[in-house]
């Protein structure tokens, strides 16, 4: 595990780009320097039984050691497990915070759901599994303090991942690169610290449909990167299959990129001009050198091959309406069953109902 470039973060912010610290950061670094901020973390949990009670002390070990005013915010997404009977013991005390999901809502929302309740200057979300290493906190921190608003752990090394899993990682970060206008930074994951306005500008956003990592890119700020090798997960099953990770990058793609649809304009655009000049060929060839018109056979390849690609980029548009089905619905983005224990943080609770936005 190495902290990376930490002298000259990369910032998103293109004014910055050109070199030097950027003027705004020398006032910000300074008075973060100054203050000890209240530190929130975000743990989504789906049957992490096993794990929650290796993370806990670890964890809150190492935010004593960071500030004195901090709170976890466990999000129990559904669980079918004794995740939300093995956090009791941390419940009693004040710190741990659980939000008891209705039901399973995936990760993406619980990650909402932990933001739209974290109280803290500072936000830091991270897995339950122990493959975000809670030592990164304190260079994490030091960041922040130099001015970095938002500071993400990218995956310096993915070899312990399945060829199929690195594959895919690699289509669907080139695929972003080539046709979304924001920079999603490639590895990087959940595992963030995030500044207060930050969250709110992540809280304040309308979607329903929420692809995390776009939208961390989206929101912009002054960010800079971590490197980290993730260990293994502790114990249990990642619950991110090929097919949720299929669906989790169908929805990156459709939330930030019309590429799709752009390149059903073009094949239709392309396919029509090959028909049409096919057409005018037949007709040349019969009527200068008197050639048969091809047969039945030629037709039918021709209709299933365009029946083909219509359906397939009916299929595609079907994806974006989906998602704006979605969107019209205005469903909340999860809903809180049970808020249990209570936070260090002095600051009235939010409300216990889901966040309709
Ligand atoms: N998780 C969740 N809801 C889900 C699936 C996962 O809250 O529906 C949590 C899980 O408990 C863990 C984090 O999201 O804390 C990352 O999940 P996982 O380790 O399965 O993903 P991977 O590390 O394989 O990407
Ligand atoms: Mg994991």
């Amino acid at each position: 595990m190495s902290a990376r470039d930490q002298s000259s973060p990369h910032w998103n912010d293109p004014g910055a780009a050109k070199g030097g610290m950027h003027p705004d950061l020398h006032a910000d670094a300074s008075s973060r320097s100054l203050r000890t901020p209240s530190i929130s973390c975000v743990v989504p949990a789906f049957n992490e039984a096993q794990n929650l009670p290796r993370l806990l002390p670890v964890l809150i070990d190492q935010l004593r050691l960071l500030t004195n005013s901090w709170e976890i915010v466990i999000i129990d997404d559904g669980s079918s497990d004794t995740t939300l009977a093995t956090l009791q013991p941390w419940l009693n005390g004040p710190g741990v915070v659980c939000l008891a999901l209705s039901r399973n809502f995936g990760k993406e929302a619980a990650l909402g759901a932990g933001l739209d309740h974290a109280r803290g200057d500072v936000v830091i979300t991270l897995d339950a599994d122990l493959q975000h290493p809670v030592e990164l906190l304190a260079p994490m921190l030091t960041s922040w303090r130099e001015g970095s608003d938002m500071v993400y752990a990218v995956r310096a090394d993915r070899s312990a991942e399945s060829a199929l899993k690195r594959f895919g990682a690699r289509v669907f970060y080139s695929l972003m690169r080539f046709g979304s206008s924001i920079e999603i930074p490639p590895h990087a994951g959940d595992f963030r610290l995030m500044d207060r306005c930050v969250v709110d500008a992540l809280c304040a956003l309308p979607e329903r449909t929420r692809f995390m990592k776009g939208l961390y890119a989206w929101v912009g700020y002054r960010s800079s990167a971590i490197e980290f090798t993730p260990p293994p997960r502790l114990a249990g099953n990642s619950g991110f299959g090929v097919r949720a990770l299929f669906s989790l990058a169908a929805s990156g793609i459709t939330a930030f990129s019309n590429l799709p649809l752009r390149l059903a304009s073009a094949l239709g655009f392309v396919l029509a001009f090959i028909a049409i000049a096919y057409g005018m060929w037949v007709m040349i060839d019969h009527f200068i050198n008197g050639g048969d018109v091809a047969g039945w056979a030629t037709i039918v390849v021709g209709l299933m091959f365009f029946s083909g690609v219509q359906l397939l980029f009916i299929g595609v548009l079907g994806e974006y309406l989906g998602r704006v089905y979605e969107e019209v619905k205005l469903r909340p983005r999860y809903i809180v069953a049970r808020r249990l224990g209570s936070s260090q943080i002095d600051m009235p609770p939010p409300s216990l109902s889901a966040q309709p936005r």
